[in-house]
């Protein structure tokens, strides 16, 4: 059993060392998190609540730019490997599932310098 839902990249310029860089994404049911590949800059993310909502209904504007990605995962609702819409922004994190619309929410919690604390998703 596994419980790595998301993990992927975007390149874009990080919010910290302002190089351009890779941001590193994952996210397991618990947790979510984005670190700069550069300069290790992590931004955590728990889980606010989970929902089947309408495309982009609940997508907030963030404090800068808000980076909308695509990942292949399996959703936890309808079983289905498949793409899902990342929506990442500065306060928030949402992983909506195409196939059935379940939402993943999280809020941001702290940001930190340092190493990965979830295991077993490298
Ligand atoms: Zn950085
Ligand atoms: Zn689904």
């Amino acid at each position: 059993m596994t419980d790595r839902f998301i993990f992927t990249k975007h390149r874009t310029d990080c919010y910290h060392c302002h190089q351009d860089a890779d941001q590193v994404i994952k996210a397991v049911p618990n947790q979510a998190q984005v670190i700069c590949a550069n300069c290790g800059a992590t931004r955590i993310f728990v889980p606010r609540i989970q929902d089947v909502s309408k495309e982009g209904s609940y997508t907030k504007i963030g404090c800068y730019d808000t980076w909308n990605l695509v990942s292949d995962a399996t959703c936890r609702n309808c079983r289905t490997t498949g793409p899902h819409d990342l929506i990442i922004g500065c306060s928030h994190f949402t992983v909506q599932c195409r196939n059935c619309g379940f939402t993943h929410f999280y809020k941001f919690d702290l940001e930190y310098m340092g190493q990965c604390p979830i295991e077993g998703a490298e």
